[in-house]
């Protein structure tokens, strides 16, 4: 065996806390509350689309640039959400999932010694792909204030910012705290990124899972932000096809372009018959996405409803599919891991540990987050379980946590 097989740039990294958690479900039959994915099928017009699609012999290779009606799909998404006119054969490039979007972009973008500054608890893949480009993440910590949402400090952000910043990655609504950023947050955020130039990569692959009280704002809504920001989504979360891997990203062609040039290499193009069905998907009108959060919304107040009465401090998310919980309320002498390792045993549940998230693991030491995507009989078994196990009847809202 040759020595030292991994590449440098991936040591510390390893099996993604998402596939090791699924794995432990399966192997101990646990209810999985830890990947993000639901367990109910989308749409049957997306569905049935697909099919066709299949049964009509759209089996090979699409163009480099992704279906044209699905770029055509993602224009009107664009416009009717957002207002944002964007260009379906300049600005738009279709990816395998938001994953390889985000990979792109990073790839596509930066040189080694460079910069990203990013919010943490940050998304897995983010600081791999960073790590891949040979770049450095800067981390802005989010913290949970009294009134249940998570802040970061302005000052924070604009000290995380140096001569060596390229970039400002952005993931709202943000996996995994649910935190929607506010427009003043965002106007905070491009005001820095207008003031050193630097480029703004958006994460929203959750645009569409955004609860009553919060509203979803695109970065690239801003004044002087279309220019500098590639906005990157997907279809998974909205139309529950997150084995489909259809994602995108649109922004002005400079950066859509820097982005398709490495992901070209990567897997060049993917899932011909899926991108036609999502097609479908973004076209269906406007109750589909009504009852999508309508759905969504029951089973997190189902979730975290139960995930109180267990005992735990409950941060109830703005939008997403997770809720965050602080596993100190319920005395857990040990960290989120650990937790998350017993819980099979303890209660028959699986979650993940939040501290997976940060660069620094000891600021999410605490924090173990549950999914919400899933069945409300499925949801109400795991509470049952989590309840019998740790159990207080009543339920608990600490300072820091909604109820
Ligand atoms: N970004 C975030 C914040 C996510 O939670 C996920 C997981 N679905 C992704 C990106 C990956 O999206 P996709 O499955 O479209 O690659
Ligand atoms: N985004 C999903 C989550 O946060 C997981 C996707 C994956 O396994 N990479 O649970």
């Amino acid at each position: 065996m040759p020595r030292d097989v991994l590449t440098t740039k991936l040591a510390g990294f390893g099996t993604t806390i998402f596939a090791e958690m699924s794995a432990l479900a399966t192997s101990t039959g646990s209810i999985n509350l830890g990947q993000g994915f639901p367990d109910t099928d989308g749409p049957a017009a997306v569905l049935d689309a697909a099919v066709d699609a299949i049964r009509s012999g759209v089996n090979q290779y699409p163009p480099g640039l992704g279906d044209p009606d699905l770029r055509q799909a993602i224009a009107e998404h664009h416009l009717r959400w957002y207002g944002l006119d964007v260009d379906p054969d300049t600005q738009v490039v279709v990816t395998a999932g938001a994953t390889e979007a985000l990979a792109g972009a990073m790839l596509g973008m930066l040189d080694t010694g460079d910069e990203v500054v990013l919010f943490e608890p940050i998304y897995d893949s983010y600081q791999a792909g960073i790590a891949l480009a040979g770049a450095t993440p800067v981390p802005v910590l989010l913290t949970p204030a009294d009134d249940g949402r998570w802040h970061f400090d302005a000052d924070a952000l604009r000290a995380a910012v140096t001569d060596r910043t390229k970039l400002i990655l952005l993931n709202t609504p943000h996996n995994p705290t649910g935190k929607v950023f506010d427009r003043s947050e965002l106007e905070l955020i491009a005001a820095v990124a207008i003031e050193h130039d630097l480029i703004v990569v958006t994460d929203e692959v959750y645009e569409h899972l955004v609860f009553e009280g919060s509203e979803h704002i695109p970065l690239a809504t801003l004044p002087g932000m279309f220019e500098r920001t590639l906005t990157i989504s997907s279809g998974g979360k909205t139309f529950h096809t997150t084995g489909w891997k259809i994602g995108w990203m649109t922004g002005p062609e400079e950066l859509v372009t820097a982005g398709r040039l490495a992901k070209q290499y990567l897997t060049y193009v993917n899932g011909a018959p899926f991108q036609p069905a999502t097609a479908v998907g973004l076209r269906l009108g406007d109750d589909y996405y009504r009852t999508l959060v309508t759905d969504l919304q029951a089973a997190r107040d189902c979730l975290a409803d139960g995930l109180e009465r267990a005992g735990f401090t409950t941060y109830r998310p703005e939008a997403s599919y997770f809720v965050t919980v602080d596993i100190r309320s319920i005395g857990f002498d040990g960290n989120a891991m650990d937790f998350c390792r017993s819980l099979p045993a303890t209660a028959g549940v699986v979650a993940v540990p939040a501290s997976a998230f940060y660069m620094h693991p000891e600021h999410g030491d605490h924090l173990v987050r549950f999914a919400c995507c899933k069945q409300l009989d499925v949801i109400t078994a795991a509470v049952d379980k989590l309840v019998s196990a740790f159990g207080s009847t009543s339920s608990s809202t600490p300072s820091g946590a909604t109820s």
